[in-house]
């Protein structure tokens, strides 16, 4: 490449880093710009990351198809892609399978590098460790595990969601052969024994998926959580929507909680309904969020995250049934509980939980969910952020600091290096980032972002 052309890294081809590799390209495009673009994560796929690389047909989006489009100006475009691919009508209420979301997101970028010119992305099968680099261009350098180097005039670290939390698990457990602590790496259920009982930890979405992807005659699934609750299921018909709300009149949680419960009464009375009352919220849950008090948002994550999670994120109507029937059949079972020890026995695990009670499973599956703490990651690419202090971790230790345009804030407050992230690693300063509709916002704020970064050094 000659001196004209702008450098990108992305790091993790997942949604995030997909959709902001394909706008990219477009933005330099129109602008006339050459950009050579690196995408660096060691997974076979493009477009998959976590969410998407299931090949498992009952594993569906938890949106209907027409709000998953990657172009927010175009948003029939998953709707009309998944129908052309399966030469079908397409509805955009549709739950479609994840694994279509994920050729989907892989389709685009294809077509954005054909525009682009073929040698305008290089896709690098590698796991980045560190961000190096003297000061004068710091945050240019990415060192991988083989240790290769990426150099790059802007960096995005799309690194999307973290490995579940593992600090429930009583000791013992972790290194068990049959506890399986991160179910959707590739392969991680083969350890799963075919016949015996299966013990989920968790109740939500992920539990949800697991539980239909394990159940079959002759084997019980359990799913266990402290609250025992599982995701609200998604309107058959939901209520059609109004003009964009206004945002809530609370400056606090209490005023926050009565008007949801307000707002919820309003729409069961007049639609039927209590969900357009936590939907009408979505727009507003960043300007919510950012508008408590830090005392505020601690008793939020303390006493109403996972009433706040079963009720915004919602099962698809045909999982919901699925599990119904897996319960009412007795190939499911949910119910309270914490465990406090594990140990191994002859068939598989033997858990002891805090009610006293003891049984045996084949496995043990943490369906957990994210580690919430950045401190906590054990991804050597984010201890190594922490520890040069290149990034701190955002407020109440969620994902990284960030500054309005996706910067990573250093451990000095400053956010000078070309660095920029999107996504669930935004968690602490946003909160409502870890879905599309705000993944594909934030990918084209920040090819704007890197579009006056190239016109600066492309004249
Ligand atoms: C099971 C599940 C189902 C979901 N379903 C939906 C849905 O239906 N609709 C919706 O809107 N949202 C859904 N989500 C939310 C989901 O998080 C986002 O839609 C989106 O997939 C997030 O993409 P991402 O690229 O930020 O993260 P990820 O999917 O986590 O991808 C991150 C990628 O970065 C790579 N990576 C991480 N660290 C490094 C490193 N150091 N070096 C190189 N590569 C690295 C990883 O290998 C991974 O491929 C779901 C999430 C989950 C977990």
């Amino acid at each position: 490449m000659g001196e004209q052309t702008f450098r990108v890294a992305v790091v993790g081809a997942g949604a995030a880093g997909t959709l902001t590799a394909t706008r990219v390209l477009e933005t330099a495009y129109e602008a006339g710009a050459r950009v050579a673009l690196t995408l660096v994560d060691p997974a076979p796929g493009t477009g998959r990351g976590v969410a998407y690389a299931t090949q498992d047909s009952r594993h569906l989006l938890n949106v209907p198809a027409g709000r998953m489009s990657g172009h927010p100006d175009r948003p029939d475009d998953f709707v009309r892609w998944l129908g052309a691919r399966e030469s079908r009508d397409v509805g955009p209420g549709e739950f479609a399978p994840r694994s279509a979301y994920g050729a989907y997101l892989a389709a685009g970028l294809d077509e954005a590098v054909a525009r682009h010119g073929a040698g305008a992305l290089r896709r690098v099968r590698e796991r980045a460790v560190r961000l190096a680099g003297a000061d004068g261009d710091a945050g240019r350098r990415i060192g991988l595990s083989s240790g290769a180097v990426v150099e790059a005039d802007a960096v995005v670290l799309a690194l999307g969601v973290a490995a579940p939390g593992l600090g429930w698990a009583p000791e013992g457990l972790r290194e068990h052969e049959h506890f399986v602590s991160d179910p959707w790496v590739p392969g991680a259920l083969d350890r799963v024994p075919a016949d015996a009982d299966v013990l989920l930890v968790g109740t939500g979405l992920t539990a949800c998926d697991l539980a239909l992807t394990l159940a079959r005659p002759g084997r019980t699934v359990h799913a266990v959580s402290r609250h025992g609750l599982v995701p609200c299921v998604h309107a058959e018909k939901p209520a059609a929507s109004g003009p964009l709300p206004a945002p809530p009149p609370v400056a606090d949680l209490a005023g926050l909680r009565r008007w949801l419960a307000v707002r919820a009464a309003h729409y069961r009375r007049t639609h039927g309904d209590w969900r357009p009352a936590v939907d009408e919220l979505r727009p507003h849950t960043t300007a919510l969020w950012q508008g408590l008090s830090a005392t505020d948002r601690d008793r939020f994550l303390r006493d109403d995250l996972r009433l706040w999670e079963v009720l915004r994120h919602r099962l698809p109507p045909r999982t919901a049934a699925a599990l119904d029937a897996a319960r009412h059949s007795g190939q499911v079972a949910v119910r309270t509980g914490s465990l406090v020890a594990a140990e191994p026995s002859s068939d598989g695990v033997r858990v002891r939980f805090a009610d006293g009670g003891t049984s045996c499973f084949g496995a043990v599956v943490n369906c957990t969910g994210a580690e919430a703490s950045v401190r906590r990651s054990q991804d050597p690419l984010v201890q190594d952020l922490l520890a040069t202090g290149a990034a701190r971790p955002g407020p109440h230790g969620l994902g990284f600091d960030t500054a309005a345009d996706g910067r990573l804030v250093a451990a000095d407050g400053g956010a000078r290096r070309p660095v920029w992230t999107l996504g669930s690693p935004r968690r602490g300063n946003l909160w409502e980032t870890t879905a599309i509709p705000e993944i594909r916002a934030q990918a084209i704020q920040l090819a704007e972002s890197l579009a006056k970064e190239f016109s600066r050094i492309i004249p």
